[in-house]
């Protein structure tokens, strides 16, 4: 009985909200699968940056792991992901740069 009501509950989601629905449903797994993906624990070594870089990236307060979870590298115009597991880039601060990170020249990427 209850597995019936699900069906029916899921048939009448699609009937009644037609693409919106089905675009939620792909924005789900979607989510789901970059939930899944192995991120580094910390982007931290500088030790290959000139002492310029180093105070560019102090100055703009970057951090491996941010407060402000709506404004992570992750969701800046100026990052650059690395392959699984590994730290990524950024086009304005040098250095291993972690996807749950932030600096004060985030921008939303759109
Ligand atoms: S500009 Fe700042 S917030 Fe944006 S990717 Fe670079 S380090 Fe992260």
């Amino acid at each position: 009985m209850s597995s019936n009501l699900i069906k029916l509950g899921r048939r009448e989601f699609f009937k009644n909200t037609g693409a919106l629905g089905a675009l939620g449903m792909a924005t789900v797994v979607l989510g789901s699968t970059a939930c899944g993906k192995k991120e580094p624990s910390k982007c931290d070594d500088v030790s290959s940056l000139n002492p310029a870089d180093k105070k560019l990236r102090e100055s703009q307060d970057y951090e491996d792991h941010t407060s402000h979870a709506d404004q992570t590298c992750l969701g800046c115009t100026q990052y650059v992901a690395g392959a699984e597991g590994q730290c990524g880039t950024c086009k304005v601060i040098k250095g291993p740069i972690h996807p749950k990170g932030w600096c004060k020249l985030w921008v939303k990427k759109t």
